[in-house]
């Protein structure tokens, strides 16, 4: 069996407001495997990002906390390591990517001066070397002309552009495992497609692993082994993505996978997307039971009053849900 490279325990995290506190990722478990691209998918608000954000301890405390669980990576808590060992996890053995690359590049630093710069932190690079490797790893990611690229500013690039510079700076240093949270949603379709097959070929060509942040499932069945869907900061499926795609366990899953459009169906067979009714509950009001029942189509009584668990279902699934089949 392969080795995880990455094991949270019961990450829980919670931010405090003027409503009070609110549990944005109730206590999950998961592990990222050696070389797998492993997806956390779900709407807007169903904790993904706060809960990838917390692997490196980048939410804001205050207002955020982490309240319990454990990261571990080498055989090290990273939520327990000094802020000295936590840098040198952060852009060496873990990197993160983001959705918005205009946010993370900085507008009047040249390319070549960002990409170096990590290069020149954890490395012992000479500047002409780290240099060389900046034009390189710009050739990784197919940037056209990337000795030219080396002396631009970010806004003379296209937002594609922009967001295969932030893979590269991403793996300057080789990290054992990306972090890319929606990396693909500010860019037009056919840029998504190309720079999923870009993360699917740097992850082939370097055997990292990928944390794939998304809340497009249908994305993920192309590219991921595993897929973890969560809903009101919970997991509540998760599995092989191929069998996870074709037969949902959850009613939620099932509702991601009809909002899916099907590439290559003809328009008069094509179904028409039917959409997940209703909103992901805000955190502090979160309904009784079940937390999705308001918009289950499958809801019983048993769902209002009593809250599932996430159980092992046999071939490395879990659901945590009251239906015995799969739901229609
Ligand atoms: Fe729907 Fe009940 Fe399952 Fe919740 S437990 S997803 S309400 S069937």
């Amino acid at each position: 069996m392969t080795d995880s490279v990455l094991r949270v325990e019961n990450l829980k995290v919670s931010f405090s407001g003027k409503d009070g506190k609110l549990t944005a990722v109730n206590g999950i478990s998961y592990r990222l495997m050696a070389g797998e691209i492993l997806a956390m998918v779900g709407e807007s608000g169903c904790g993904k990002t706060v809960g990838a954000l917390s692997l490196l301890r980048l939410i804001p405390e205050p207002p955020g906390k982490i309240e319990t669980g454990s990261v571990t990576f080498n055989c090290k808590d990273l939520l327990k390591i000094n802020p000295q060992e936590l840098r040198e996890v952060r852009g060496r053995d873990i990197a993160m990517i983001f959705q918005d690359p205009m946010t993370s590049l900085n507008p009047v630093l040249t390319l070549g001066n960002q990409i170096m710069e990590p290069l020149l932190r954890h490395t012992s690079l000479t500047h002409k070397e780290a240099w060389e490797k900046a034009v390189e790893i710009l050739r990784q990611v197919e940037i056209p002309s990337p000795v030219e690229k080396m002396t631009q500013y970010p806004h003379q690039l296209s937002g594609g552009m922009r967001q295969r510079v932030m893979i590269g700076m991403a793996l300057t240093c080789s990290p054992k495992i990306l972090i890319a949270d929606e990396p693909t949603t500010a860019l037009d379709v056919l840029i998504q497609a190309q720079i999923i097959d870009l993360l699917q070929h740097l992850k082939e060509q370097t055997g990292m692993s990928i944390l794939l942040i998304t809340h497009d499932l249908g994305m993920v069945t192309e590219i991921a082994q595993r897929v973890i869907v969560m809903y009101a900061g919970e997991i509540v499926e998760s599995g092989p993505a191929r069998e996870l795609f074709h037969t949902p366990l959850h009613p939620y899953t099932l509702g991601l996978k009809n909002s899916v459009p099907k590439l290559g169906q003809k328009k008069e067979t094509n179904k028409r997307l039917v959409e997940i009714p209703g909103n992901v509950p805000s955190l502090n009001q979160l309904p009784s039971g079940c937390a999705f029942h308001p918009r289950c189509p499958s809801v019983m009584e048993r769902c209002k009053i009593d809250k599932p668990v996430l159980r092992e279902v046999g071939h490395g699934r879990e659901v945590s849900c009251w239906l015995e089949g799969n739901p229609s």
